[in-house]
């Protein structure tokens, strides 16, 4: 695919590998099937480049229709959908709305640099990250979820 030029006139370098400005969207019906795919070939792979390959197999839309990849413009935003990556026009093209972090995150490649550097922004929905790297904490030290009514949901 040729780079995008934006609406906003930035012209988004496509050629990075891997590209800050890409991400996927994955339906979550999608998840399951590709998980199962991944545990199909743990078996089948002779070696773990062989393994590896098959892997990002399961990211393309040839093997799993539905899967979905966006750019987003560095400079205003801008979200350009395609329903395979290999085409050249959008299908759905979102503008950003709203920014609960406008000084600090503005971006969806802002808002993953953060998370994956252990910054989440202070106070926000009185949630904490773990000081370590070991971010998934066991489910049963998790903090139970109180909904607005202020009721604790299991
Ligand atoms: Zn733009």
């Amino acid at each position: 695919m040729a780079d995008i030029l934006c609406q906003c006139g930035e012209l988004i370098d496509l050629d990075l590998v891997p590209n800050p400005n890409e991400f996927y969207i994955v339906a979550d019906a999608l998840i399951e099937r590709m998980v199962d795919r991944i545990v199909d070939l743990l078996g089948s792979a002779d070696t773990p480049e062989e393994l590896s390959q098959s892997v990002w197999k399961v990211f393309s839309h040839y093997y799993t229709p539905g899967l979905m990849w966006m750019v987003e413009c560095p400079r205003c935003g801008r979200q350009w959908v395609f329903a395979r990556s290999t085409d050249s026009i959008p299908a759905i093209v979102y503008v950003p709305e709203e920014h609960n972090f406008p000084n600090q995150i503005d971006s969806l490649k802002g808002l993953t640099d953060s998370l994956e550097n252990g910054w989440f922004p202070p106070g926000w929905q009185d949630g904490q990250l773990p000081p370590d790297v070991d971010r998934l904490p066991d489910t049963d030290q998790l903090q139970d979820y109180v909904d607005d009514n202020d009721e604790t949901v299991n």
